[in-house]
C-alpha cells in the first residue's frame, strides 16, 4: 500500500492546488465546513462531519440553465461553467451521497451541468474514525466505501494508508513522490453508533405502514422550514424560474433547490396541491429516502449522515420514525 506521511500532507495540498480549485474541510466556529483553501494549513482532515455536504459543488443552490436572446440572430447560451476541482476530505457517506445524486442524474437523462463537473472532478476521500451522535451510516452499510472516489485515505497516526480507486488517482500518486511504499494499513470499522435502524426489507415495510397514525405524529410537528432537504446530501430536487424581459426577446432560465417538504413543492396551476398537509409531504421525505428511491435505483436514498436530525428544529428524527413504525 502507499503511504503518505501527515507531515507531507501540507505540500500534497499545495501541488493539487497548482491544478485544481482545492475544496477540503476547514474549521468554522465550533463546526466545519466544505471551502475553498488559500492555505493548506486550515485543512482539517480528521472532523466528525461537515454542516453542508459536498453536493453544492456538483449542483450550486442556484444558477443560470439557459440565456438567451431572441435578437437578429437569437443566441442561447447553456454552457455549465466548470473548472477542475479536487475535494478532499469526504467521508464514505458523502461519497456513497455523490453516488446516489450519479444515479439520479446520470443514469436515464444526463443532466449537462452535473455530469460536467463530475467529470472535471477529483474525489480524494478519507476515512471517518468516530461517528457523531446523528450519524447512523453504520445501519446504512455507507461507513464504508469501495468505489466512487480516486483516492482513499486511512488515518494511522503519523501517516495516511492510500487506497487507489481510479487511473487518475494512480497517475496523480505517481506523479508526485511524496508517497512512499509501506505495509496494508486496515481501514477503520466504527463503532459507537448512538443511532441504529434495521433496513431488512425496509422499503416494503413503509410502504404497508402508508396509513399508520405515526405519520400525523410527525408531520404535525414538522414546520416545513426545508432545512433538512436542504442540508442532505442526497436531496437533488430543483424549481426552475424564466426571467425575461418585458417583451419577452432575452432572459434567463435560473435553477434553484426545492424540497419536497415545503409547502408549494407539489402545487399546481389552479391553485391545486397535490400535498397540501404537512404530513403528506413529511411522508413524501421519508418514503422517498426509504421506499420510492431503492425500488427506481436498488440502493437507499439515504446515507445515514444524520445531517437532517441535527438541524431539525422540531426534532424530527428519521430514524425514530423507522424504529417506531417497525415496531
Ligand atoms: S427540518 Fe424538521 S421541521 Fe424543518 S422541514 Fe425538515 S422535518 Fe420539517
Ligand atoms: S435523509 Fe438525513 S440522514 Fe439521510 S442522507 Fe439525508 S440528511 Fe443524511
Ligand atoms: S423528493 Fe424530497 S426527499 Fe426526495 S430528493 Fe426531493 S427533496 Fe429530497
Amino acid at each position: 500500500m502507499r503511504v503518505l506521511y501527515k507531515k507531507e500532507l501540507f505540500s500534497f495540498i499545495e501541488r493539487l492546488k497548482e491544478s485544481y480549485r482545492v475544496v477540503a474541510p476547514v474549521k468554522k466556529d465550533a463546526e466545519y465546513v466544505f471551502d475553498d483553501i488559500e492555505d493548506a494549513e486550515d485543512v482539517i482532515l480528521e472532523y466528525p462531519t461537515t454542516i453542508l455536504s459536498a453536493k453544492e459543488f456538483f449542483f450550486p443552490q442556484k444558477e443560470v440553465i439557459l440565456e438567451y436572446d431572441l435578437g437578429e440572430t437569437i443566441q442561447l447560451k447553456s454552457t455549465p461553467e466548470v473548472e477542475e476541482i479536487c475535494l478532499i476530505g469526504l467521508h464514505p457517506c458523502d461519497i456513497h451521497a455523490l453516488l446516489r445524486f450519479d444515479e439520479a442524474y446520470l443514469t436515464f437523462k444526463p443532466d449537462p451541468f452535473y455530469e460536467a463537473r463530475r467529470k472535471n472532478s477529483l474525489i480524494i476521500g478519507v476515512y471517518c474514525t468516530k461517528p457523531n451522535e446523528f450519524c447512523f451510516c453504520g445501519s446504512m452499510g455507507t461507513d464504508t466505501i469501495k468505489e466512487g472516489y480516486d483516492l482513499m485515505l486511512i488515518d494511522d497516526g503519523e501517516k495516511y494508508g492510500v487506497e487507489i480507486g481510479s487511473k487518475e488517482g494512480e497517475e496523480l500518486v505517481n506523479s508526485i513522490n511524496l508517497f512512499k511504499d509501506e505495509e496494508e494499513i486496515k481501514k477503520p470499522r466504527l463503532k459507537g453508533f448512538v443511532r441504529e435502524v434495521d433496513t431488512d426489507k425496509l422499503p416494503e415495510i413503509m410502504m404497508k405502514e402508508y396509513d399508520n397514525k405515526i405519520w400525523n405524529y410527525f408531520g404535525e410537528r414538522c414546520l416545513g422550514c426545508g432545512k433538512c432537504v436542504f442540508i442532505c446530501p442526497t436531496c437533488y430536487c430543483y424549481n426552475v424560474v424564466e426571467d425575461t424581459d418585458i417583451e419577452f426577446n432575452s432572459g434567463k432560465r435560473e435553477r434553484f433547490w426545492d424540497g419536497c417538504v415545503l409547502t408549494d413543492f407539489a402545487a399546481v396551476a389552479g391553485g391545486g396541491n397535490f400535498r397540501a398537509d404537512r404530513t403528506s409531504r413529511l411522508k413524501q421525505r421519508i418514503l422517498h429516502k426509504f421506499s420510492y428511491y431503492p425500488e427506481r435505483y436498488g440502493n437507499f436514498g439515504c446515507t445515514g449522515c444524520g445531517r437532517c436530525i441535527n438541524v431539525c428544529p422540531s426534532d424530527i428524527d428519521c430514524t425514530r420514525i423507522i424504529n417506531m413504525i417497525r415496531g
